[in-house]
C-alpha cells in the first residue's frame, strides 16, 4: 500500500535488470538525488507509460453515472433489513458517484438521511436534508422529508423552526387536496404527534441534568518550547554526531505529561484494501467499506455523512469547507490523477503533496527567514536567496556524503535555531540515499518521473479546458511543472525519507456488532503521515513514551517517569510485546538501517532464545516451561517429557483455528455453540500452553464476550480477568493494552451493577488511559459518565474498597 503495486514494481525491476551495466552504475554511482532522477527519468519511455496507464485505469475513481441507482438500491435493502449504518455507507458511496445539481446527488442524500435519523444523528440528519434541498430535491417527495426535518428540530429542541414548518406543512397540505385519503390521514396524525412534542418540550417536566463538561485543560501544552514549535519546555534538542538529532528531558517528568502535540505537516488516508476493478466480475462497484466512506480525506474526521469532490469519486469531506480548503492547497492537482495515485501508493502520494503543500507555504516568509539578518547566533545561514534555490542547495549537497560538509549545528531549524513543522523541516529529514538498493532508488525515482509526466499532462488538459470554460483553476501545477528538475528530486527525496519516518496514524476503532453490550476496540491504521517534530524522537523497543491520534494531530506522552537528562524514546513498530529480540533487531536494521541497542535489546539478548513467555509452550506433565530449538525437552530437570518443535506449532495452529471459528459464531451470534467450542479450546490449551499464551488469553476474551452477551455479568467478569492477567504479564500494569482492557471489565461491572467492583475498576481504568490519551479521549469520557451514574444510584454504596 505504502509502495507501487506488484505489477508496477515488478515491471520496473525487470527493466532495470534489463539495463546496460554502464547505465546501472552511473544510476548506482550518482552524487546527488537530483543526477538519480535525471538519470532515470530519461529513461522513461511512452510504452512505460502505457503499461502504467493501464494499471491506473483498473481504479474506480470517477464518477459512473450507473452507480448512483446502483448503491441507492443496495443501501435501500440495507434500510430494510434495519441495517442503517451499512445503509448510510452504501448512500455515501451513492453520492460520491453522483454529479452536483442532480436528482441522482439529492436523491442519495435524502435517504442517507433517513438512515442518519434511524441512527439518532439528528445534526447530520439536519445537514443531509440540506444538501439534498440545495441539489434540487424533487417536490412529490418533499413531504417525508419536510416531517423528518421537523421531527429532528424537535429532538434537538429547536422547537420555533420546528413549529414553523409544522405550520408551513398543514397549510401546504390543507391548500391542496393532492394526497390520497390514507397519506393525509397519516400526515395528520404525524403533525399531531409533532406538535404534542413541541408542546411537551416547551413545558419540560423534568430537568436533565447539565452535560458534562469535556475536560480540555491538558489538550494543550502547559507551556511550549522556545526551540522546538510543538514540544513542552521540558524536552530540550541535542545532536550527537554519531546518533543524529535527540530529544532530552530537561526535568522530571511523570506519566502522563504531555510532550508533544503536533499537527501532521502532511498526511494521505490509507485507501484501504482497494483491489483493482477486473473485467468479468459479477459487480463492478464494490459495496465494501473503507476508510475513505468514514474518514474525512483531508482532516481525518471520522463522519456519517461526508461531502464528496465534485470531480471524482474517491475523496470525501467532513465538510464543504475541508473540501475547498483541500481543494486550494493540493487536490486541484490531484484530482484528475487518483487512479495513478493508487497505483503508484501512499508514499509517492505523500510526496506530492508534501511538495504541493511547500508552494503554499509562505514563501516570502521563508525566504524573509533565510536571508534575514543573522541572530548572533550563526546558525545554519544557507547561501541561497529563495526557496527554490534553498531547495536545489539542499538536494544538490546531499549532506551524507563523506561527512564532510559543514553542517548546521542542528539541521532542520531556521536562522533563529527553531525548529518546527514546516517545509524545511520536513527537507531535512535523513533519506538515506545510501542505504537504499539501487533498484529500490530506481523505482522511487522513476514512478515521481511518471508522475511528473503526467502532471504536466493533466495541466495541460484543465488549462485548455479551463480557457474554454473560462474557470479559473489550478494555477498551481503548470508552475510546478516548469520546476520539475527541482519538484522531482524533491519528491524522490520524500519519498526515500518516508521508509524511516513515515508515522502511521492510528485510531481506536469500535468493533463488535450492536448486540455486543461490551464494546470491544482495536487500533487500526487511518492513514500515513510526516511530523517532522516526533521525527525527532528515537527508537527504543521498550519506549517511555505513548503516542496518540485526534484526527491529524498527534500527541505524544510519557507513559513512566523519565528522569531529567534522559532521553525521550518512541517505538517505530517493533515492540517488545510484540515481536522477539531477533526479529526486532532484523526489522530495524532492514526499514530503519541501524542495528537497536535498546535496553530491551540487551537483556534480551542476555536472555537467549527461550522466547517470550506469551508464546511458550508448557510441559503438559508438569507444567515447566519447554526448551530447545528443533526438539523441546521439559526445563524441569526431574521430568523427561520432550516434542518436537513441529508437532507443537501444528497443535497450535489447530487450536488457533478452532478459536478463530469460535469468534466467528460469537460474532454470529450463535453464542451457545461459541461456548461449547470454547471450552474445548480453553481444556486442549492448558495441556501444552502456559496460562501466560496470548493464545490463551483470547479465549478468555471471547468467553468473556459470549457471557455477557447472555447477560451472565458474573462468569463474563470472571474470565475477563484471566484475559487481563495475560495482557498485564505481555503489555505491562500501566499499558493502553491494559488500559482498554480494564475498560471492557468496568463496562460488564457496570452492566451487571456490580457496584463496588464497577467504580473500582472504572479508576484504575481512568488512571492508565489517561496516561496514554488525556482528558479528551472517548472511553475516558465514557467511564466518567458511568461514574456518575453509578454515583447517582439510589442506595449510595460504601464507595470502593481501596
Ligand atoms: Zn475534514
Ligand atoms: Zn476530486
Ligand atoms: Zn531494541
Ligand atoms: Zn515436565
Amino acid at each position: 500500500m505504502d509502495l507501487p503495486v506488484d505489477e508496477w514494481k515488478s515491471y520496473v525491476l525487470q527493466k532495470w535488470s534489463l539495463l546496460p551495466k554502464s547505465i546501472q552504475v552511473t544510476i548506482c554511482t550518482a552524487e546527488t538525488l537530483s543526477d538519480i532522477f535525471l538519470h532515470s527519468s530519461s529513461l522513461l519511455q511512452p510504452e512505460d507509460e502505457m503499461f502504467l496507464k493501464r494499471l491506473s485505469r483498473g481504479y474506480l475513481v470517477g464518477k459512473d453515472p450507473g452507480a448512483p441507482l446502483f448503491y441507492r438500491e443496495q443501501g435501500n435493502k440495507k434500510f430494510q433489513e434495519k441495517d442503517y449504518m451499512g445503509a448510510t455507507v452504501l448512500y455515501t458511496k451513492g453520492v460520491s458517484h453522483s454529479r452536483p445539481n442532480t436528482e441522482d446527488i439529492s436523491l442519495c442524500y435524502a435517504n442517507r438521511s433517513a438512515a442518519l435519523f434511524r441512527l439518532g444523528q439528528y445534526e447530520t440528519c439536519l445537514q443531509d436534508i440540506t444538501r439534498a434541498q440545495m441539489h434540487g430535491y424533487p417536490e412529490r417527495l418533499q413531504l417525508k422529508m419536510m416531517l423528518r426535518k421537523a421531527e429532528c428540530l424537535v429532538t434537538l429542541g429547536k422547537l420555533q423552526e420546528a413549529s414553523q414548518i409544522i405550520s408551513d406543512l398543514e397549510s401546504h397540505f390543507t391548500d391542496r387536496q393532492t394526497l390520497a385519503a390514507s397519506q393525509f390521514q397519516i400526515l395528520q396524525s404525524t403533525l399531531c404527534r409533532l406538535k404534542r412534542k413541541v408542546q411537551e418540550k416547551e413545558n419540560p417536566t423534568e430537568t436533565f441534568p447539565a452535560a458534562l463538561t469535556t475536560g480540555f485543560e491538558d489538550m494543550n501544552l502547559r507551556e511550549e518550547n522556545e526551540q522546538i514549535s510543538c514540544a513542552s519546555s521540558s524536552v530540550t534538542l541535542c545532536t550527537d554526531p554519531l546518533k543524529g538529532r535527540s530529544l532530552i528531558a530537561t526535568k522530571d517528568i511523570l506519566p502522563g505529561e504531555l510532550l508533544v502535540r503536533e499537527e501532521a505537516f502532511v498526511s494521505v488516508l490509507n485507501p484501504g484494501e482497494m483491489p483493482p476493478r477486473r473485467d468479468g466480475l459479477e459487480s463492478k462497484w464494490d459495496t465494501r467499506v473503507t476508510n475513505g466512506d468514514l474518514y474525512c480525506h483531508r482532516c481525518l474526521k471520522h463522519t456519517l455523512a461526508t461531502v464528496p469532490c465534485g470531480g471524482c469519486s474517491y475523496a470525501k469531506y467532513c465538510s464543504q469547507e475541508c473540501m475547498q480548503q483541500a481543494w486550494d492547497l493540493y487536490h486541484s492537482a490531484e484530482c484528475p490523477l487518483g487512479g495513478l495515485l493508487l497505483t503508484l501508493g501512499v508514499f509517492c502520494h505523500i510526496a506530492l503533496r508534501a511538495t504541493l503543500l511547500a508552494r503554499c507555504e509562505d514563501v516570502g516568509n521563508v525566504t524573509r527567514k533565510l536571508c534575514g539578518e543573522i541572530s548572533n547566533r550563526d546558525i545554519c545561514l544557507p547561501k541561497s536567496k529563495n526557496l527554490v534555490q534553498t531547495l536545489s542547495h539542499d538536494l544538490g549537497r546531499e549532506s551524507e556524503k563523506n561527512g564532510k560538509t559543514v553542517e548546521p549545528p542542528v539541521s532542520g531549524c531556521d536562522v533563529n535555531g527553531k525548529y518546527g513543522s514546516n517545509y524545511n523541516a520536513v527537507l531535512h529529514l535523513l533519506p538515506h540515499t545510501r542505504n537504499h538498493s539501487p533498484e529500490h532508488k530506481f523505482l522511487c525515482a522513476l514512478s515521481v518521473a511518471a508522475l511528473c509526466r503526467q502532471l504536466e499532462a493533466a495541466s495541460l488538459q484543465t488549462l485548455t479546458t479551463s480557457l474554454k470554460s473560462s474557470q479559473p483553476e489550478a494555477a498551481v501545477v503548470p508552475a510546478m511543472c516548469q520546476e520539475s528538475h527541482i519538484w522531482g528530486p524533491a519528491m524522490l527525496r520524500h519519498m526515500l525519507q518516508l521508509q524511516c519516518n513515515a508515522q502511521a496514524i492510528t485510531t481506536i476503532q469500535q468493533t463488535g456488532s450492536k448486540e455486543n453490550i461490551i464494546t470491544d476496540s482495536r487500533q487500526v491504521r487511518l492513514a500515513t503521515g510526516l511530523f517532522p517534530v516526533v521525527s525527532l524522537l528515537n527508537h527504543s523497543c521498550s519506549p517511555n513514551t505513548s503516542v496518540s491520534f485526534v484526527s491529524t494531530v498527534a500527541t505524544v506522552r510519557a507513559s513512566q517517569p523519565i528522569g531529567k537528562g534522559q532521553e525521550i524514546l518512541h517505538c517505530y513498530g517493533p515492540h517488545e510485546s510484540r515481536m522477539g529480540v531477533a526479529e526486532r533487531q532484523q526489522k530495524l536494521r532492514s526499514q530503519y538501517f541501524f542495528d537497536c541497542d535498546c535496553l530491551a535489546c540487551q537483556n534480551g539478548k542476555r536472555r537467549a532464545a527461550a522466547g517470550p513467555r506469551w508464546e511458550a509452550f508448557h510441559c503438559h506433565r508438569c507444567g515447566e516451561l519447554m526448551q530447545g530449538d528443533d526438539v523441546l525437552s521439559c526445563g524441569s530437570a526431574s521430568c523427561t517429557e520432550s516434542a518436537s518443535r513441529d508437532h507443537l506449532v501444528s497443535r497450535f495452529q489447530d487450536l488457533q483455528q478452532r478459536v478463530g471459528k469460535a469468534q466467528k459464531l460469537l460474532r454470529n451470534g450463535k453464542v451457545e455453540r461459541a461456548i461449547q467450542l470454547l471450552f474445548g479450546c480453553q481444556h486442549d490449551a492448558e495441556s501444552f500452553l502456559s496460562a501466560e499464551h496470548s493464545l490463551v488469553g483470547e479465549i478468555e476474551d471471547a468467553l468473556a464476550q459470549a457471557y455477557a452477551a447472555l447477560g451472565d455479568w458474573q462468569k463474563s467478569a470472571a474470565h475477563l480477568q484471566k484475559s487481563l492477567r495475560v495482557v498485564e504479564v505481555r503489555h505491562g500494569p500501566s499499558s493502553v493494552e491494559m488500559g482498554h482492557e480494564l475498560f471492557k471489565l468496568a463496562q460488564i461491572f457496570f452492566n451487571g451493577f456490580a457496584i463496588p467492583e464497577a467504580l473500582n475498576t472504572i479508576q484504575k481504568a481512568e488512571k492508565v488511559l489517561l496516561v496514554h490519551y488525556g482528558r479528551g479521549n472517548d472511553e475516558i469520557q465514557e467511564l466518567q459518565k458511568m461514574k456518575s451514574c453509578l454515583l447517582d444510584l439510589p442506595p449510595v454504596p460504601e464507595g470502593p474498597a481501596v
